[in-house]
Order: structure tokens, then sequence, then C-alpha cells
């Protein structure tokens, strides 16, 4: 699975296994924002542009 920065949208691919060991915190390497990774996760991988765009939040 994948999470991604809320402010610049870049992103990552995260274990389960990480996501428990931070409990969901997570910094951005590009802007250095924490975000909650569980907020923000996806399954679309980052190579392959989500079919609507930038409507994650809203449709997972
Ligand atoms: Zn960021």
């Amino acid at each position: 699975m994948y999470t991604q920065c809320p402010l610049c949208d870049t992103q990552y691919r995260i274990s389960a296994a990480e996501l428990k060991a931070a409990l969901g915190k997570v910094r951005c390497a590009h802007c250095q924002s924490v975000f909650n990774a569980l907020s923000h996760l996806t399954d679309t991988p980052p190579e392959i542009p989500h079919p609507h765009g930038k409507c994650y939040r809203a449709c997972g």
C-alpha cells in the first residue's frame, strides 16, 4: 500500500509494519511535513496515476 503527503502529493510505499511502528505518523521527505499516513492511504502505485486525478480523499 501507499500513502501520500497531503501537502505536496508525493507518494510513498509503506508497509503495515511500518505504519504500526510509527503509529501512522510519517514525515514527508520532500516537504518535511508530518502527516498521518493512515488518513492518506492508497493502493494506487505512484507510477500509475489515479483514474480520477486528485479525488483520492473522496473516493479512496
Ligand atoms: Zn510533502
